[in-house]
């Protein structure tokens, strides 16, 4: 395990959906002090759980985050104010400014000896020219320059990105950079602005499923395509990679590309519904087609995600529809 057990774990967005999941596998691994930070209060993460310090700070504030990584053997960063297309095409801004979140905790983390940073990165770093058709093309690290990423949250990352790679450079911290490829699972945003796409198409299914007016809409022509990896996969890449010596970028993600109308087909299945689809062209959408490419990570780690997208959507699929009914 990349993690001293005996030393404190700060999990920064651990009121969120990874970093939710995150905390609760530390504490699993036995990391005897886990300290999870988030901005929202308490009572809105997706998990708090109980043997952990869970802590709301605000961590674009400078204080906030060297409170946050005081006596951190090991600091993960997963928290950022982002959310799926419809978020990041209309808050860039916002998006941005979550550059003062990874500055901090940086610093924070360096003012204290900390022995491992991990910053979530994400595959919107990669160029958009390499993703303008939806026969995706399997993204390798070293695609992401010449740089024109996704406008805003994109160009956070990167700019995070290079950061990590100048405080290891500089000042010796021991980092690891993931580019996460679109994770999906339970315990995570499935309504409200933020979700991403395969949680939304499984509200909208259920949503048609309850109401019986078989219809969804779809944004964008349907045809864009994307990859997906299941929490409990990215979990064990995030560990793995703790555990692995490797600072440079790294990408965690699935390699099987499929369309969004390919992901409803799922999804339908799952609920046993046929609906009639309307395309919506003028909602954000994103670029055609990207998947992640895994040699780098099979390299590293020895391993690569095994969760198919037909079982974790149909646990996604599950919870949500046990939150929309209760
Ligand atoms: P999430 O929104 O569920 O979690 C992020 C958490 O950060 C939230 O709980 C939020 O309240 C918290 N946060 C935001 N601003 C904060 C602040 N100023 N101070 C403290 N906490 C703050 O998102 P997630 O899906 O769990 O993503 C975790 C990380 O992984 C993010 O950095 C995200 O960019 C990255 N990532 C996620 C995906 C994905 O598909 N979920 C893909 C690529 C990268």
């Amino acid at each position: 395990m990349g993690v001293d057990k005996d030393g404190m774990v700060l999990v920064a967005g651990g009121g969120g959906f990874i970093g939710g999941h995150l905390v609760g596998r530390l504490l699993a691994d036995g990391v005897r002090h886990v300290r999870a930070v988030d901005i929202k209060p308490t009572d809105d993460w997706y998990q708090c759980w109980p043997e952990s310090e869970n802590l709301c700070l605000d961590l674009r504030e400078k204080d906030a985050a060297f409170a946050a990584t005081a006596g951190a053997a090991t600091a993960l960063n997963l928290a950022c104010d982002m959310g799926g297309m419809g978020f990041i095409a209309a808050h860039k801004a916002r998006c941005m400014l979550s550059s003062l979140i990874n500055t901090h905790l940086l610093m924070g983390a360096q003012a204290q000896g900390a022995g491992r940073y991990l910053f979530a990165s994400s595959a919107c770093v990669y160029a958009e020219d390499r993703q303008l058709s939806t026969e995706a093309r399997r993204l390798r690290e070293d695609d992401v320059y010449p740089a024109m990423p996704e406008d805003g949250y994109g160009w956070e990352k990167l700019f995070g990105e290079r950061m990590c790679r100048h405080f290891h450079e500089d000042f010796g911290l021991p980092v690891r950079v993931v580019r996460l490829h679109n994770v999906f699972g339970p315990r995570g945003t499935y309504d409200g602005g933020r979700e991403k796409a395969p949680a939304a198409i499984c509200r909208k299914v259920i949503a048609a499923r309850q109401s019986g007016r078989h219809e969804i809409e779809i944004w964008g022509d349907g045809k864009q395509s994307r990859s997906f990896l299941y929490i409990d996969d990215a979990i064990e890449g995030l560990m793995r990679l703790l555990a692995a010596d490797h600072h440079e970028p790294i990408n965690l993600g699935s390699e099987r590309a499929i369309s969004i109308d390919g992901v409803v087909g799922i999804v339908e299945a799952i609920a046993g519904i046929t609906l009639t689809r309307h395309y919506n062209l003028d909602a954000p959408q994103g670029v055609r087609g990207r998947a992640s490419d895994n040699t780098l990570l099979r390299q590293v780690t020895g391993w690569e995600p095994e969760i198919s997208l037909e079982d974790g959507l149909a646990k996604t699929y599950a919870w949500i529809d046990e939150q929309m009914t209760a």
